[in-house]
């Protein structure tokens, strides 16, 4: 300890260096435009962090090549992940990295609990092992609820909500029974007896976790990875505490507050109580009205179908255009043939500007991050509240691989899993034309009778592809 190459008040300062760069990083994240600056700053604070632990006195000499070998092993990791994953993967990425930060909460507690070397007593032991006995409570539930929305977001598990009978009740018991052996694992006089009714409370919270996504319908996942976002901050949080590092309480808190807004946010967008979220159930629906996601819809009328040449045609007269983007046009990746599209018909004097959904794609704001990849102008990105209102006087609304986030069942069928959902009216434009590769239904797996409304048109087949040829035909 002695040899430390940091003193403990370099340390110190180090930490709150870094912990004032993550609130900078948080600030510049807030706007697209400081978003890259955000980003460095938070890069910064991270390498501070880092350094400062290593460096500093609680890395004995000894321990260094441990912490080396672990950071290079988990350093690589992550560049290869970065290197291959797709943008389309990323939410499966995040939530696989909540469930990361619950297991290193799990394992952090554990070894807190049985290492020897370091005895508190009276007061001290008590407020320890309840931090060791709540960071593992989190840890757990964080873990396999982000392993099972991994699995709901990459599709590996239906997205149909599992209601078991009398579920409330379930959750009810398992809190007190998980209260019940805290008391006795405070009370354990010796380690082996303690490891009892902790090991049983982290069955039951790894059980909690599952069964409280599972719970959870399509439509409402976006509340789902935003609250596991949050929890895996509570998780990072606790951990701090077992370990007395004061940054990583303050960057947990960070982390778990802001998770917590995103997901007051996603409510709202979703016109949803948060409490009924988590109690779950909702998004599942009317199975006579759901198609499963991805699933094939039953014809609810005619479509009529366009060609991209048409499309170009409708664009070219048009005054005012509103491009809707979904999650088809990440899969595609036709954001930058979307700008190409967009600064050719600002050249001719169309009116261009594009309509977000909140819950759009698979994470919040990522439509956002695709049209700033491609160098879209922030100032015609707008909000669905900003916009909403203008689709009557619009002449061609266009959505590009969107498809629950422009359904009017949401307005119109009360029965819908989807009902209340607030919905970008693409409908109330003169022309809507839905870019898509068939009648397949959207993550939610509902039906979406904005298909067959009169001035509507189906473009079919692969968003780049098509829009590719609508740029040509424009440009010829
Ligand atoms: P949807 O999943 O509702 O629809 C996407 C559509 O894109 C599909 O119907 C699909 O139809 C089409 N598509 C897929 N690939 C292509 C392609 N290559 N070219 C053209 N079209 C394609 O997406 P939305 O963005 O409308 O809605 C988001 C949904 O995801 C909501 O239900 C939301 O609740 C949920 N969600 C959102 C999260 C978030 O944080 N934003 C997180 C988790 C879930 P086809 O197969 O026929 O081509």
């Amino acid at each position: 300890m002695s040899q430390a190459i940091m003193s403990q008040s370099m340390a110190t300062v180090a930490y709150l260096g870094a912990a004032i760069l993550f609130i900078m990083s948080l600030g510049g994240l807030s706007n697209p435009e400081s978003s890259r600056r955000g980003n460095l700053f938070g890069m910064l604070g991270m390498a501070l962090a880092v350094l400062a632990t290593v460096l500093g006195p609680r890395v004995s000499a000894s321990g260094m090549a441990w912490v080396v070998g672990a950071l290079v092993l988990g350093g690589g990791i992550g560049l290869y992940a970065a290197k291959v994953v797709k943008m389309t993967q990323m939410p499966e990425l995040v939530a696989l990295m909540h469930s990361l930060v619950g297991l290193a909460a799990c394992l952090v507690g554990y070894a807190s609990y049985v290492d020897t070397s370091v005895r508190f007593q009276g007061a001290e032991k008590v407020i320890h092992e309840v931090e060791i006995y709540i960071g593992i409570l989190i840890g757990a539930v964080t873990f396999s609820g982000s392993l099972v929305a991994f699995g709901k977001l990459n599709g590996k598990i239906g997205g149909k909500p599992l209601l078991l009978p009398a579920r409330h009740w379930l959750n009810l018991l398992a809190l007190l029974v998980v209260i019940a052996y805290g008391r006795e694992f405070v009370m354990a006089e010796t380690v082996a007896d303690g490891l009892v009714p902790l090991i049983v409370m982290t069955l039951i919270a790894l059980l909690f976790g599952v069964h409280m996504v599972m719970a959870i319908g399509g439509a409402d996942m976006p509340v789902v990875v935003s609250m596991l976002n949050s929890y895996s901050g509570w998780a990072a949080a606790a951990t701090g505490f077992m370990l007395g590092n004061d940054l990583l309480i303050v960057t947990g808190a960070l982390v778990g507050s802001s998770g917590a807004i995103l997901s007051y946010i996603m409510c709202n967008a979703m016109n949803r109580n948060f409490i009924s979220v988590i109690a779950g159930g909702f998004g599942g629906g009317a199975p006579a009205k759901s198609a499963g996601a991805g699933a094939a819809a039953e014809p609810q009328g005619e479509v009529v179908a366009v060609s991209a040449a048409d499309t170009a045609e409708l664009l070219r007269e048009a005054k005012s255009v509103v491009i809707v983007p979904g999650y088809g046009m990440a899969v595609a990746q036709a954001q930058h043939t979307v700008n190409d599209i967009t600064k050719t018909l600002r050249d001719k004097g169309v009116n261009v500007r594009f309509a977000i959904h909140p819950v759009a794609g698979r994470m919040p704001g990522h439509m956002n991050v695709l049209l700033a990849e491609a160098k879209v102008p922030y100032d015609i990105v707008l909000e669905m509240d900003e916009i909403n209102e203008d689709f009557p006087d619009t002449d061609v609304a266009i959505v590009i691989g969107a498809n629950d986030i422009v359904n009017p069942a949401a307005q119109d069928d009360p029965t819908s899993p989807i009902a209340g959902m607030p919905v970008l009216e693409v409908w109330k434009a003169k022309t809507s034309i839905v870019m898509k590769r068939s009648m397949a239904s959207g993550y939610a797996g509902v039906d979406n009778p904005l298909f067959y409304k009169d001035n509507n048109r189906m473009l079919f087949g692969d968003a780049k592809k098509m829009l590719d040829e609508v740029l040509g035909a424009l440009r010829a």
